[in-house]
């Protein structure tokens, strides 16, 4: 091979490489619409589902759209033990913090309610992921399969080990 060619190919290569991953996206993506569509009970759907079979180890392949803009906020009390979980966007984080502000806890009534904790919620389902040993993938929305994943199923999905419905 002359060193133009070979230039040709190193040009390419990042090109080649996108459509290598496009190809799988589409892959794994296809597999999930099968189990759905097939209602096989071997995939599901949504943050809430998608968070309690991860809890119980039965997923076997997480899908995350890429950019999820989502995150897990943890609202505690600073007078009592209160304390609550909840998913918001990200851009929703600064209104809750004004919300709060002053807001009687629901327990103790002191208006003494804060922020404890944020997470980004792909960092939250990849500790749950890597306890349940299950693989991650991160779907772009280049594919029409990926836009599927975005727009029809909050962009978090999940082929799992097991039917959990039994
Ligand atoms: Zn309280």
């Amino acid at each position: 091979m002359d060193e133009q060619g070979v230039k040709e190919i190193v040009d390419k290569a990042p090109e080649i490489m996108r459509k290598i991953r496009y190809i799988e996206e589409k892959e794994v993506m296809q597999q999930f619409l099968y189990e759905i569509g097939h209602d096989t009970g071997l995939a599901t759907y949504g943050e809430e589902e998608v968070r309690k079979a991860l809890e119980t180890g039965a997923v076997k392949t997480l899908l995350l759209s890429e950019g999820l803009d989502i995150m897990r906020v943890a609202v505690k009390c600073n007078a009592c033990s209160y304390e609550k979980e909840c998913t918001l966007r990200s851009q929703r984080l600064t209104n809750l913090e004004e919300t709060l502000n002053g807001k009687p806890c629901p327990k103790c009534k002191a208006p003494a309610l804060s922020i404890a904790e944020t997470k980004d919620l792909i960092e939250d389902f990849a500790e749950l992921a890597e306890q349940g040993n299950t693989e991650i993938e991160m779907i772009s929305d280049e594919t029409e399969e990926g836009q599927m994943l975005k727009k029809s199923f909050g962009g978090i999905a999940a082929i799992l080990r097991f039917n959990l419905q039994n």
